[in-house]
């Protein structure tokens, strides 16, 4: 008889520095089993974030990943057994999960983001790239940065999940787009398809030179994935009143360590903080979790623009459970184009595509982009 198991990668030691294979260990632990209240889903896609550092190094807005337990992630994935009045067989959920094939998800879950049944009808991949990167350039940019038409918009990390779609929500509410990059094919990407105005490739081009070429009425709105010396290189450029929206810190994640006394913990000290004073510049950073009451209004506009084309989510699907340490490596190598996912499975059951929650979806999508497109 063979028996069923569960493939995991276990979290096994905090990063030092980037992450390597060995911080993590294969697993094969016992199909689990559900009780009531309970639901079994199969892991179909993963989500990587670069914000995955800081949960396998140090408490933050989420507890640290427990040593020796399953990777943490966001997830697409289908129930495939329940005991929950929640939960359906067929049904699909998002949400904060783990790096293991099978998973129980419980109705009494309070954690940050907790699965959520998503409509069966959307693209799961889509679905997966618009629910935290596109909501969070969706309300980073419109709720923190506020632009308005004709201001200068810079957008650092401009070519990735975020920000390729921070330039082009922008772009759409008639700003100026300057997009920073690495390397030309995610430059000229900028250019082509995103139509952005100007673009820098920072490994190219000296940072503080172009930011100061390309925006010489200065910055409105610096909407800011990187940190330590691109937030600089924007702050001495600012425009009278602008908006900087600390959205992440890529560059200073791997200085990020669980021991304070490491060499390692030592995250550039940002120096041009007075040029706030100088330009009556606001400087805010939020989560993605601050908007979680409005998220239908935002994946419904999303969802909406890319299929009228108004905007391109491009997606970078890699494959295979043994693949999936790599693939989070992808994100701080640069080596991602767009939103880095994982396939693991197609769906295992029919999705329930329920026709009259897609009617009122379609009905709501319409008001919404009424309301706000
Ligand atoms: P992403 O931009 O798709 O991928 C990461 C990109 O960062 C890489 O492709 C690379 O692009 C760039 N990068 C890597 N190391 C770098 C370094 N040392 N210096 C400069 N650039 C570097 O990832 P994402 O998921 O969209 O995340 C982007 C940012 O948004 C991250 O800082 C993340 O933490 C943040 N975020 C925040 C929230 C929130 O709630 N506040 C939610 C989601 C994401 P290049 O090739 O162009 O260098």
């Amino acid at each position: 008889m063979t028996v069923a198991i569960n493939r995991q990668w276990l979290l096994k030691q905090r990063p030092v520095g980037a992450f390597k294979d060995s911080d993590f260990e294969y697993h094969e632990a016992p199909m689990p089993t559900i009780s009531k209240g309970q639901a079994l889903v199969k892991t179909l896609y993963l989500s990587f974030d670069p914000t995955q550092r800081i949960w396998a190094a140090v408490d933050s807005y989420i507890p640290a990943i427990p040593l020796g337990m399953p990777m943490q992630a966001l997830t697409i994935s289908q129930v495939i057994e329940s005991k929950s009045k929640k939960y359906k067989a067929g049904d699909i959920v998002s949400g904060l999960m783990t790096w293991q094939e099978y998973a129980v998800i419980s109705e009494k879950d309070n954690s940050v983001l907790p699965p959520i049944v998503m409509p069966g009808f959307l693209d799961l991949q889509l679905t997966l790239a618009l629910l935290l990167t596109g909501l969070t350039a969706y309300f980073g940019l419109l709720e923190v940065g506020k632009p308005r038409p004709g201001d200068t918009v810079l957008v650092s990390g401009a070519a990735g999940a975020t920000g390729s779609m921070v330039v082009q929500i922008a772009k759409l509410k008639g700003a100026r787009v300057v997009g920073i990059a690495g390397g030309p094919d995610k430059c000229l990407w900028l250019k082509e398809v995103a139509k952005v105005d100007e673009v820098i490739d920072y490994k190219n081009e000296d940072l503080r030179v172009r930011v100061a070429e390309t925006c010489p009425n200065g910055i409105d709105v610096f909407f800011d994935n990187v940190g330590g010396e691109t937030l600089d290189a924007a702050l001495i450029n600012l425009a009278h009143g602008a908006r900087v929206v600390i959205c992440g810190a890529i560059s200073q994640y791997n200085n990020i360590s669980s021991n304070i006394n490491d060499r390692e913990n030592d995250s550039y000290g940002v120096k041009a903080t007075v040029m706030l004073i100088s330009s009556s510049a606001r400087m805010q950073g939020f989560l993605i979790s601050d908007f979680k009451n409005q998220f239908n209004e935002g994946l419904m506009l999303l969802t909406k623009w890319v299929e009228e084309g108004k905007i391109v989510q491009q997606i970078d699907c890699q494959q295979g459970f043994e693949n999936i340490p790599s693939t989070l490596q992808r994100l701080f190598l640069g080596e991602n184009k767009g939103k880095q996912i994982l396939k693991l499975s197609d769906p295992a059951l029919p999705l329930n595509t329920n026709p009259l929650m897609r009617l009122a979806f379609g009905l709501m999508k319409a008001f919404v982009s009424w309301r706000k497109g």
